[in-house]
C-alpha cells in the first residue's frame, strides 16, 4: 500500500511533490525568464550535493513521491549526476515513485544515458520555437541543433520526452500548430505555458503575455481537442488531439488558477522552501539543516512551513502593474 504523505496543509491538500532548483545558473538567457546581465548567487551560499540529498531524503521520508530537479539549468550544476545517482536509491527502495527533470536540453546529449541508468523515465525539455534563428533570439545564447541532439539522445536512452513551450504573443503563437504536429509525430506530449510575472526582465511582460484561452480557441480552428482526465502530478490540464493522436497540456496560472489541487512545494539551491511559486513567504531550511546532524530540527521546520502554505497565487499582468508579482526569477524556484 502506498503510504500517504504526512504533509497536509491547512486546506487539506496533501503535499507529495517536491521540485528542487539545484542551481540558479543557466547556459541560456530566455528573454521572458532572465535579464541578460544576471547576478547569480555566490557558490558559497549553495547547498552542497550532500546537503541537497539529505534535504530531499527528509521530504521523501515525510511522503514526497515525486521529485523533479530543475533550475536554472539542472544539468549545468557541477557533478549533478552524483546527486541523481544518490537519489535513485529511493526509487529502488520504492519510497519515491518518480525522479525527473526539467531541462533546456543543452547538456542532454551528454547525460541522457546516465539519467536513464539512474531510473529517470521522463524528462521535460523546454523549446519555444523550432526555427533555429528564433531559438537563438529567444534564448539569447542557445543553439537548437544541440538541443535536438539532446532529445535524440534522450529518446535513444528510452526516456519519454515532453515538450514544454511558453506561449508568447507575436513570437510563437502561429508556430504552435506545427510544433504540436512535430512533437506528437515523435511520440512526445507537449505542454504550453502562460508567462508568469516573475522577476525583473529587460522586456515588458504585457507585450509577451498570450492567454491560453485564446491559443486554445485558435488551435480549435485546426484541431479537435477533447478534455481528458490525464494527470502527470503537475498542474497541466490535458486534451487529446484527434488529428495527431497525442496529448496537449495547458498550464494556465493566469487565466485559470489551478491552486485548489496544488500538491507541490519547492526548494531553492540555497535551501529556501517556497510553499507557493507565486508568493513570497518562505522558510529557511538551510539553517535547520546545518544546525544539527540529526534531522529533527529540519523535519520540524518543514512541518511549520507546510502549515503556512497559502491558498494560492495572485499573479497579475496588465499595463498598470509594472512590477513583477514576485520579485524572484523563475530560475530561483524552478519552473
Ligand atoms: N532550464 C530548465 C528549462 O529550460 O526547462 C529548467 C528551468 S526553467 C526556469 C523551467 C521552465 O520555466 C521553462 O520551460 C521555462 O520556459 C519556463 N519559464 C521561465 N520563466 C517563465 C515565466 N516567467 N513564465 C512562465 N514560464 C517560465
Amino acid at each position: 500500500m502506498i503510504q500517504q504523505s504526512t504533509m497536509i496543509d491547512p486546506f487539506g491538500r496533501s503535499i507529495d511533490y517536491l521540485r528542487v532548483s539545484v542551481t540558479d545558473r543557466c547556459d541560456f538567457r530566455c528573454v521572458y525568464c532572465m535579464a541578460e546581465d544576471m547576478t547569480f548567487l555566490p557558490k558559497r551560499d549553495l547547498l552542497s550535493l550532500e546537503e541537497l540529498d539529505r534535504l530531499c531524503t527528509v521530504f521523501i521520508e515525510k511522503g514526497v513521491k515525486r521529485l523533479r530537479l530543475t533550475g536554472g539549468e539542472p544539468l549545468v550544476r557541477k557533478n549533478i549526476m552524483h546527486l541523481v545517482r544518490q537519489l535513485s536509491r529511493h526509487l529502488k527502495s520504492g519510497a519515491l515513485q518518480e525522479l525527473t527533470l526539467t531541462s533546456n536540453g543543452s547538456q542532454l546529449e551528454r547525460f541522457a544515458g546516465e539519467l536513464a541508468d539512474c531510473g529517470v523515465r521522463r524528462i521535460n525539455v523546454s523549446i519555444d520555437t523550432l526555427d533555429p534563428d528564433k531559438f537563438h533570439a529567444i534564448t539569447r545564447w542557445g543553439h537548437l541543433d544541440k538541443v535536438m541532439r539532446g532529445i535524440e539522445a534522450a529518446e535513444a536512452a528510452g526516456l519519454h520526452v515532453k515538450l514544454n513551450t511558453v506561449a508568447l504573443k507575436g513570437f510563437n503563437e502561429n508556430e504552435i500548430p506545427d510544433m504540436l504536429r512535430w512533437a506528437h509525430g515523435r511520440g512526445m506530449d507537449m505542454t504550453v505555458i502562460e508567462t508568469m510575472p516573475m522577476g525583473e526582465i529587460d522586456a515588458d511582460r504585457t507585450d509577451q503575455y498570450l492567454p491560453l484561452s485564446l491559443l486554445r480557441a485558435q488551435l480549435e480552428r485546426e484541431f479537435t481537442l477533447t478534455d481528458i482526465p490525464f494527470k502527470t502530478g503537475g498542474p497541466a490540464r490535458y486534451v487529446e488531439v484527434t488529428e495527431t493522436g497525442g496529448r496537449l497540456g495547458f498550464i494556465t496560472p493566469m487565466t485559470h488558477n489551478f491552486c485548489e489541487s496544488c500538491n507541490r512545494v519547492r526548494i531553492t539551491c540555497t535551501g529556501t522552501l517556497y510553499m507557493c511559486l507565486g508568493q513570497e513567504d518562505s522558510a529557511d531550511l538551510r539553517a535547520a539543516l546545518r544546525a544539527s546532524e540529526g534531522n529533527e530540527l529540519l523535519a520540524g521546520a518543514i512541518d511549520d512551513a507546510i502549515l503556512r502554505k497559502p491558498k494560492g497565487h495572485d499573479f497579475v499582468i496588465d499595463r498598470h502593474t509594472r512590477r513583477p508579482s514576485v520579485s524572484r526569477h523563475m530560475s530561483v524556484t524552478g519552473g
